[in-house]
């Protein structure tokens, strides 16, 4: 089979629907070229190898190599130059390139093809002997690190030494002869890491590079970015050979990256960052403080040194008209890589822009109405997750800040926590429920545990598009980058700022918004949702079939649920109203009666508190449907832990503390989550669920009369297996509302129905269908009881599991479609048989999960609930499953 695809001089073996066989990168080159942008020539080595490459035992086989000399020559003919030629050397990159963009976590190397007779060469086709020798240093340095895998710091440090001995400030400064002898001590260091000389065969330099690509795909931070993003490890990498086009040969020279439009906000503007006299790594990694592309960022920014329309405006022009150009070929906002050697433009990467959710709410609405993409493009655009951003607290704009400096807004958000100096410590704090702000002086693909277990991450170099500023936008994390004025010493867990300390454990504030760094905590308040945000959910509610519901007990939580568009609620807890200080002693005394007239005296009281619960929650949903489900948890939950509690239940229920502490002890089950619990309860104490049904309808039937506008209450019986339970418990029911609607003379409309939680209910689904008139998926007990996993121990061994492929994502976050998913079509189907038109829903957590939605809109449920903060991403979700 073919693994070896070309582009560039006209040809183009690919373009930008293989991305699965020549990774985003190589598909896009190929695409670039194809419409006659400036690419460098190249090749790529299809990710199809990459399986081959481990399974052959990381070794290459003949044909591969036949392949890949055919590429070489392909590059050799259109730039005229020969690979290894002493005279006039071909210098490569050899560039990883995924399926998904993975920035920064897979390697990279470039200048490959120097040697010491190369570099001679080099130097004088190019008439540059210093740029010659600055190329044959990178590429020793990045060679070493990347293939050798020796110690980078030992080359970093001997380059800081020849600055200082030198005097010199910048990289820049060094000479022709201050990096031949660099150069002396790079070989050097490599003889005394690696004990052989560097490699001089620059064909074996090439498939070293080929091979340590492929093999960063196994690499530790590949492996945890996969996991935090969900790609799969079978994907594989490609790997793309290219010839080099030079961004460090003087100051007509530059290198460059750049969003079509702003990243960070989705306004439209170019928006980048550019480096004279330097090549491609030098701008991410922060090596020195970046120049702006346009005079409109440069002066909003108030710097100085030239923005790029200013310093190269021909090639700047060149440069937009691309932009303008990719951005309507790929009807997305881009983000680019270019270079410029000795005023040529050349692109060497684009692909869509990762943004914030602000940023792609804005450009999908902006696009629609500009009529570069549909509405429902747009919809299917924003990606629901991200909202989250949006949906979560700001700083209140009132609170006292004490801003101790300000650097570059790079992720939006605000975050408060304690200031964390590396990463593993960042974890471990994280991982026992505290909130950290990870602060570095710039961060690298080793943080990228650290940065997903803080709430915020401030550094103290690099610019918009550091490692630190893509990554945090990445996973929604607020970041502020690039805050010179700010000293960090890791070691010491200290950070210096403004003549004061902020050590390791005290609390700082960051608002990645504005940039500005605070001294201890600040409080927030809920975002504004803008304009765009109201567009973009008008038109998904446009195509949505599903409805979407709230899981909420508390009025609070329905309104802001309401506020986000729910559409009811699809699960009221009764029990968390249970918990509440004024009436727990009630809780506790029904709990642990005697009998039932004790349980009577203790529910008597329950009842008008329990009724007030209701008025006020329907009042919120007037005209909405409410599911309430009656009481779940297994009765021990409740009991009375200290003396103290103990005696105050005894008082209240006038018994002996002994005879309580007896009755509790009695209480204990072995496994309460297989135990007394859900409707058991209700069969065994019939009194409870008939005073919670009491509650309701006396409240739905009081706010109908108050408003004019019912709510449907949905009484929801859980933990049913059996077609009697269910039963016995709508009996209860259905005798509770007779009383209450003769009582009050007035009958309102509700349902009876049941959870699907454990998987004889989803299997006797037909049976149980003829008494039960919705079905609501409870897929956390589900999962439980279908895995025969407990959610609440699976923590040890879930992460392993997922890790190991086991499970393709946590079951209890990402509905298991294959497995729990068929109880729930099974389900789905019988109960329709029996009842058709039965009202299904689902009301676990994966009701606020996207991948779990659109098995929901497949399955054809009516309705998914969700929390209301998720609530409108469900929204999205629905209607993306919809298109
Ligand atoms: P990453 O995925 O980390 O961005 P890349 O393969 O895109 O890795 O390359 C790293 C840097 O090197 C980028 O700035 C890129 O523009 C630059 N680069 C890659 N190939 C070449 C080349 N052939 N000529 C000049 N610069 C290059
Ligand atoms: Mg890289
Ligand atoms: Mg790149």
């Amino acid at each position: 089979s073919q693994y070896v695809y070309r582009f560039g001089g006209g040809v183009s073996d690919g373009g930008k629907g293989d991305k699965n066989l020549l990774g985003g990168k190589g598909a896009n080159l190929a695409e670039m070229a194809s419409i006659g942008l400036p690419v460098p020539p190249g090749f790529t080595i299809s990710t199809e190898f990459c399986q081959v490459y481990y399974d052959e035992g990381r070794a290459f086989p003949q044909g591969l190599r036949d392949e890949v000399a055919k590429g070489i020559a392909h590059i050799e003919g259109i730039t005229g130059k020969t690979f290894g030629d002493a005279a006039d050397p071909l210098l490569v990159s050899v560039r990883s390139g995924a399926r998904a963009s993975m920035p920064g976590m897979m390697d990279t190397v470039l200048n490959l093809g120097l040697n010491d007779e190369t570099v001679k060469g080099l130097a004088e086709t190019s008439g540059d002997a210093r740029f010659a020798w600055d190329s044959y240093r990178r590429f020793i340095q990045m060679y070493s690190d990347v293939v050798l895998e020796l110690d980078h710091g030992a080359f970093e440090e001997a380059l800081e030494i020849a600055k200082e001995d030198r005097g010199y400030y910048l990289d820049t400064e060094l000479t022709a002869d201050d990096l031949q002898a660099l150069v002396a001590e790079y070989k050097a260091l490599v003889e005394k890491q690696w004990d052989k000389p560097f490699p001089q065969d620059v064909h074996d330099q090439l498939w070293g590079a080929v091979g340590a690509v492929f093999g960063s795909w196994q690499s530790e931070r590949a492996k945890v970015y996969r996991r935090l993003n969900d790609i799969p490890a079978a994907w594989g990498t490609a790997v793309n050979v290219q010839a080099m086009v030079f961004g460090n040969m003087g100051d007509t020279s530059a290198t460059g990256v750049a969003f079509t439009r702003d990243p960070a906000k989705g306004d439209r503007a170019y928006y980048g960052e550019f480096l004279i006299n330097a090549q491609g790594e030098d701008v991410v990694a922060g090596i020195r403080t970046p120049q702006y592309l346009t005079v409109a960022a440069r002066e909003a920014a108030g710097a100085k040194p030239a923005s790029m329309e200013e310093a190269m405006p021909e090639v700047y022009g060149e440069l937009a008209k691309v932009f303008d150009l990719l951005e309507t070929h790929y009807r997305d906002m881009q983000d680019i890589e270019f270079t410029v050697q000795q005023g040529k433009l050349w692109m060497l990467q684009t692909r869509s822009g990762k943004r914030t959710a602000k940023a792609a709410l804005k450009i999908a609405v902006d696009m629609a109405e500009e009529g570069l993409i549909t509405r429902e493009e747009a919809v299917s655009r924003v990606e629901p997750q991200a909202l989250d951003q949006l949906l979560h607290p700001t700083l209140d704009p009132k609170a006292i800040r004490d801003v101790l400096t300000k650097g570059l807004p790079a992720s939006p958000g605000a975050a408060s926590g304690m200031a964390v100096f590396d990463s593993d410590t960042a974890e471990k704090r994280a991982a026992a429920g505290e909130s950290v702000i990870l602060i570095r002086t710039e961060t690298s693909p080793e943080d990228i545990h650290g940065m997903h277990a803080a709430k915020g991450i401030l550094t103290a170099r690099g610019g918009m598009t550091s490692h630190a500023a893509v990554v945090a936008r990445g996973m929604g994390r607020p970041c502020v980058s690039g805050a010179g004025s700010i000293a960090i010493d890791a070691k010491a867990g200290v950070m210096r700022v403004a003549g004061r300390e902020i050590r390791a454990g005290h609390i700082v504030t960051i608002d990645g918004t504005t940039g500005e760094v605070m001294a201890g905590a600040v409080p927030t308040v809920q975002p504004e949702l803008s304009g765009d945000f109201g567009t973009l959910m008008t038109w998904a509610d446009g195509v949505r079939r599903l409805k979407v519901r709230a899981n909420a007990e508390t009025p609070l939580d329905a309104k802001v649920a309401r506020e986000f568009g729910a559409e009811g609620i699809g699960l009221c807890r009764t029990e968390h109203m249970f918990f509440d200080a004024a009436r727990i002693t009630a809780v506790r005394q029904m709990i642990l009666a005697e009998d039932e007239a004790g349980r009577r005296v203790a529910l008597d009281r329950l009842l008008p508190e329990q009724r007030a619960d209701f008025i006020q929650l329907f009042e919120v949903m007037a005209g909405l449907p409410v599911t309430i489900r009656l009481l779940d948890p297994p009765l021990h939950e409740f009991l009375p832990h200290e003396e103290a509690e103990f005696a105050e239940v005894a008082k209240a229920a006038g018994v002996d503390v002994d005879v309580l502490k007896r009755r509790a002890a009695e209480l204990h089950e072995f496994n309460p989550m297989l135990g007394h619990r859900g409707c058991r309860l209700g069969v065994t104490y019939p009194e409870i669920y008939e005073m919670q049904a009491r509650a309701i309808f006396e409240a739905a039937v009081e706010v109908a009369a108050k408003s004019g506008d019912a709510p449907i209450p949905e009484v929801m019986i859980p933990l049913v297996g059996t077609r009697r339970e269910l039963e016995l418990m709508k009996q209860v029911v259905d005798k509770a509302a007779q009383a209450v609607f003769a009582d009050m003379g007035r009958t309102i409309e509700y349902l009876v129905g049941t959870m699907i939680e454990l998987p004889r209910a989803a299997l006797m689904a037909g049976e149980i269908a003829e008494i039960g008139e919705f079905f609501s998926f409870g897929t956390n007990d589900l999962t439980q009881t279908t895995l025969g996993v407990s959610r609440d121990d699976a923590a040890r061994f879930l992460t392993t599991y997922v890790e190991r492929g086991i499970y393709a994502k946590d079951p209890f976050v990402s509905l298991d479609v294959e497995g729990v998913g068929q109880l729930i079509e099974l389900a789905a189907e019988r109960g329709r048989a029996s009842r058709p038109g039965i009202k299904l829903g689902i009301c676990g957590e994966h009701g606020g999960d996207p991948a779990s939605i659109a098995f929901c809109e497949a399955t054809g449920l009516d309705y998914v609930s969700a929390s209301p903060y998720r609530v409108p991403i469900a929204r999205l979700a629905a209607a993306q499953a919809a298109l």
